[in-house]
């Protein structure tokens, strides 16, 4: 063989292996859903098609946010909730399914996470405004028209029943989790494995970035004046932190958070924030909240008893400033180093 041929040979080998050597790119697109900002990190095994996927993740956000939205009066969750009480309503797969996935979170966490708590959370929202607390009587009537016993879901008929007058759904602590698993599934679908899709602190995690164990989450649940944030190394998996440095209400001293407690009827006023780890982001979410609502023995019960493995860690902020994390439960398979 001539030095040419030689040269020529190694050449097309070289043309022909570049694709599967070059290591994929980063790519990050953002865009404003459901009130907050999804972002997505995507590493491409052919950046050609990247852009045309993001969109496409985007616009089925946009999508389970026309479905789910307890803000825009003409969403189906609104209309649904528009409904006489009693009446059963045929509604979409996706409505049925976040319902139905809701539902038996609300009986794992008894009724910690409950999407029934709309009148409480509506009432709530207003004291956030006004800051003026709900009488009792206000508190009372909306805890009475929620309860998630009071809630029908047909799976055959794919209709939902509301039972109690004024009853109403609000999904704003499972919604972004969901929104955040179904985006990177299509991402999956366009032949992207290794993508994040990130709602503020509610992270859909896929394949991990090329040549990496995981993806690497920095938390800081009390914000990033207070202390070095908690590192986590994880793929495949679901990861949602819900804790009140964002959105609270300070009346007479005490500091609420936009969490309900349905024993109360009130916004928690417990200085802790949770995150939870585990295979489906849909349900990270709503144990994040639930977690949030349960004193942190319930938590951990909840964590050790689940069917799916669930790592729950518990942010304390003490009353001197310093913050501590506590885990507890098991890892998840994706979950590779953790507190
Ligand atoms: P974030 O909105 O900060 O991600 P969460 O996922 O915890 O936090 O969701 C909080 C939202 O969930 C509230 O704004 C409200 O819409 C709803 N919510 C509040 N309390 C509860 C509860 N106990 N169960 C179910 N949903 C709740
Ligand atoms: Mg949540």
């Amino acid at each position: 063989m001539s030095w040419q041929h030689a040269a020529a040979g190694l050449l097309g080998f070289i043309v022909a292996a570049s694709p599967n050597f070059a290591a994929p790119e980063r790519l990050e697109y953002i865009e404003p859903h459901m009130g907050t900002l999804f972002r997505i990190v995507l590493y491409p095994p052919d950046p050609a098609v990247a852009k045309a996927a993001a969109r496409a993740a985007f616009d089925r956000i946009a999508a389970l946010n026309r479905i789910m939205s307890d803000y825009d009066p003409t969403s189906e969750l609104m209309r649904l909730c528009a409904q006489p009480p009693a009446t059963p309503v045929p509604v979409s797969a996706e409505l049925f399914d976040i319902l139905q996935r809701s539902q038996a979170i609300a009986e794992k966490t008894h009724g910690a996470f409950d999407v029934t708590l709309g009148p409480v959370i509506r009432l709530w929202r207003e004291t956030r405004r006004t800051h003026a607390l709900p009488t009792d009587a206000a508190r009372t009537a909306a805890q009475q028209a929620s309860g998630f016993q009071h809630l029908r879901l047909d799976p055959v008929a794919r209709t939902v029943t509301l039972l109690r007058p004024h009853m109403a759904l609000d999904l704003g602590g499972i919604a972004k989790g969901y929104a955040a698993e179904a985006a990177l599934a299509v991402l999956a679908q366009r032949g992207i494995p290794s993508a994040m899709v990130a709602a503020s602190g509610d992270l859909a995690l896929g394949d991990a970035p090329p040549g990496k164990p995981g993806w690497q989450i920095e938390l800081n649940p009390f914000g990033s004046t207070s202390g070095k944030p908690l590192t986590l190394i994880v793929a495949h998996a679901g990861v949602s932190t819900s804790g009140d440095t964002e959105q609270f209400v300070t009346l007479g001293g005490v500091r609420y958070s936009h969490i309900v407690d349905p024993a109360t009827g009130l916004g928690l006023t417990r200085p802790t924030a949770v995150t939870v780890v585990t295979q489906h982001a849909t349900l990270a979410d709503a144990l994040a909240t639930a977690c949030s609502v349960l004193a942190p023995a319930a938590a951990q019960q909840l964590a050790d008893h689940s069917a799916e493995s669930v790592r729950v860690i518990v942010h304390q902020r003490n009353a001197d400033g310093s913050t501590q994390s506590t885990a507890f439960g098991h890892a998840t398979a994706g979950l590779i180093s953790t507190p």
